[in-house]
């Protein structure tokens, strides 16, 4: 197994990469609050995530994934104040939280398959895992970490030797729970404690409520994460990841709690993928005003054109987006498929050059290996074209950079192909081709039958699939 060298925020320098348990990688990821759909600055952190787990699978890793669905419990600042998220996208609707929170759960998945992300390997709601939050309160409880006060359960910070592990968080970080005007919460016995478990709150209408041991209520944002990685990914967490503004409070509240129920270290390394902004600042789902998969294709972009601008940068970089740098991607991107359909078409019977393969291989590996360096690895790929070795070789090569890269360079360039010979074909015959189609949409069989036999003996087959019709030249 190849060396890979990760980033740690934990402790602020590159590590090299080795698991609690040899040849496994146990991995959660912060899930989407489904509230709205996920804007693309949400995306890229999760693009670089499904990056990141895929090396370590292509590197020979077994990766267990887990993932949560945050469909309660996220107030509007990250603190314990603000409205409900779900409820407030709840009432935007007119709908009920969990009609919106199901829509959104698949809204995300269709965004990420659209991105070629892999789904996780366990995804848990937080509504589905009460009874697990309400155990881990319990024992905290029990253990002196937790106490009562105006209804609500709080951690208390000053029971821990060390609480801020990324770094020390200044007055202005702290005041999370204090923004949109919210008095600061009175029952805290710290500035930094955080509510674990919410019976009495700002909110009369909290749609949903469980029975617990202090009362009907709702469990707060941090508890979920932990208690679902704790049940999936076992005692000893390899790495947890999440976008940088998750660092502080909630990941700083995940280990805070963690630690303190398990009563040893947690998670070894932590991943923080750096923001997506535009030019008039960070993109936000709770300001309304954010970009979409769906707003990128309706302007005429390729989702996967976006997943190669995220690849073009480093995860520890901050990524400006605007049309005119994604339309510098779409046309880098557009010269690649262009490129390796010129392979294609030379490939033919040419063996794969098994040195060759594996020189060219390196320079992706060892920028791989050096934190996820996604920017060098695009720079591996381009040197694929130049290089001295045969099409078949070098086809061979891209194919395997994207089992990690997913950025589907020979998938569009055998649609270009396909494309292209779609253009050649003669107008008589496309002529009798959309009759074919209407007929089929009139369901009129025979007629559709017929024409296709008359294609047929003009030398075209036509056929069907889900991706369209597609004609071609008998041969
Ligand atoms: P949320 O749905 O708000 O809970 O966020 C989902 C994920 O997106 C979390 O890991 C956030 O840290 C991350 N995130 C939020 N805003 C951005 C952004 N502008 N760029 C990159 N990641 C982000
Ligand atoms: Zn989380």
């Amino acid at each position: 197994m190849n060396s890979i060298t990760l980033y740690n925020s934990a402790s602020h320098k590159e590590e090299e990469f080795v698991p609690h348990e040899q040849g496994k990688v146990n991995m959660y990821t912060c899930g989407p609050t489904v509230y709205h759909y996920a804007h693309i600055g949400n995306l890229r952190s999760y693009i670089m995530e499904d990056v990141l787990e895929k090396y370590l699978r292509c590197s020979g890793y077994d990766v267990n994934r887990v993932m949560n669905i945050t469909d309660v419990g996220h107030l509007t600042s990250d603190g314990d104040t603000g409205d409900d998220k779900m409820l407030k996208g709840a009432k935007r609707e007119h709908k009920t939280v969990m009609e919106i929170a199901k829509f959104y759960t698949d809204a995300f998945f269709a965004d990420c398959k659209k991105l070629n992300i892999r789904k996780p390997d366990t995804v848990v709601p937080a509504t589905s895992y009460i009874g697990e939050f309400i155990k881990v309160i319990k024992a905290l409880e029990q253990k002196g970490y937790a106490y009562t006060a105006g209804g609500n359960v709080y951690f208390d910070t000053s029971k821990l030797s060390k609480y801020y592990v990324f770094g020390d968080v200044s007055e202005e970080d702290l005041a999370v729970g204090v923004r949109d005007g919210v008095e600061a919460d009175e029952n805290k016995r710290n500035k930094a404690d955080f509510v674990l478990w919410f019976t009495k709150s700002k909110f009369d209408d909290q749609e949903l409520k469980w029975n617990s041991p202090w009362g009907v209520g709702y469990p707060g944002w941090h508890i979920e994460c932990s208690c679902i990685s704790m049940k999936n990914n076992g005692e000893y967490l390899d790495i947890h990841c999440g976008g940088i503004d998750n660092q502080f409070p909630h990941h700083t509240n995940e280990i805070a709690q963690s630690e303190a129920y398990l009563g040893h270290d947690w998670c070894k390394y932590w991943f923080h993928v750096h923001h997506l902004n535009t030019k008039g600042g960070k993109m936000s789902k709770s300001k309304g005003e954010f970009l979409t998969v769906s707003l990128l294709e309706e302007k005429g972009y390729d989702p996967l054109v976006y997943r190669f601008f995220c690849l073009q940068s480093h995860y520890r970089k901050s990524l400006v987006f605007s049309y005119e740098n994604l339309d510098n991607a779409k046309a880098a991107y557009d010269k690649l498929v262009s490129r390796a359909a010129q392979l294609i078409s030379e490939k033919d019977t040419q063996p794969i050059d098994e040195n060759a393969f594996e020189a060219l291989k390196k320079p992706f590996t060892d920028a791989m290996s050096d934190d996820i360096n996604t920017s060098n690895a695009i720079t591996a790929l381009y040197d694929v074209f130049k290089a001295d070795t045969n099409s078949a070789t070098k086809l061979a090569v891209i194919e395997d950079f994207d089992k990690v890269l997913s950025i589907g360079i020979i998938d569009r360039a055998n649609k270009l192909i396909a494309d292209k010979a779609q253009e050649d074909i003669p107008p008589e015959i496309m002529a009798l081709v959309e009759q074919r189609k209407a007929a089929r949409a009139a369901k009129n069989f025979a007629l559709a039958d017929k024409l296709r036999d008359d294609i047929s003996q003009l030398g075209y087959i036509v056929e069907e699939s889900r991706q369209g019709t597609r004609i071609s030249k008998k041969q």
